[in-house]
């Protein structure tokens, strides 16, 4: 079921998403004590690139999971990069609406997901913890939710190519300035 602590903005809720499923058509008990451990501070989280190390804490036990994010298609960003185009970019969620009509839907795909703990599956309570964490974390500051899919990376370092190789297929993105994604926000 919805929460309103995660997932408050559509960038956000796309991680909600990894945890609650819409293929799932029981509910899982073990959500709500995710929840409970991402909402109680439980989760410790760095993104380094497009991994999200974290470290949960439940109880007496720590755990470590590593979830991966794929990087984002060269037609993604281009698509997405030409939405940005024009104005400062705020990443609100009428953007984010306008990217997904114009068929480029930012929410993550995960490549791999890990957990040190002993159950045998990539739904354990820490890894779905981490989704509650990351869902609020990308709710702060939506620009994450492209960071980690190298999107920021990626279409800098197009830009900077793009003169010497295939100036017209990169066009767009010449005329973007990288710096002006950082100064989004707060
Ligand atoms: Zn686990």
């Amino acid at each position: 079921m919805a929460d309103h602590d995660f997932g408050c903005t559509v960038w956000g809720k796309d991680w909600v998403r990894l945890a609650e499923s819409l293929r799932q058509t029981r509910p899982d008990p073990q959500l709500p004590r995710a929840r409970r451990i991402a909402r109680d501070g439980g989760v410790q989280v760095t993104i380094d690139g497009r991994i999200v190390r974290a470290v949960i804490h439940r109880g007496r036990n720590t755990s470590v999971a590593t979830i991966e994010v794929a990087p984002m298609s060269r037609e993604a960003i281009v698509g997405i990069s030409r939405q940005l185009c024009g104005v400062r970019p705020v990443l609100t969620d009428e953007l984010y609406r306008a990217i997904a009509d114009a068929g480029h839907p930012p929410a993550p795909t995960l490549v791999g997901v890990d957990c040190s703990c002993s159950a045998d599956t990539p739904r354990c309570i820490h890894v779905l913890a981490v989704y509650y964490e990351m869902a609020r974390r990308v709710d702060d500051d939506p620009r994450i939710a492209l960071d980690i899919q190298d999107f920021f990376r990626a279409s800098s370092d197009s830009a900077q190519v793009s003169t010497a190789v295939t100036p017209q297929r990169w066009i767009a993105l010449n005329a973007l300035d990288p710096s002006d994604y950082f100064m989004v926000s707060k």
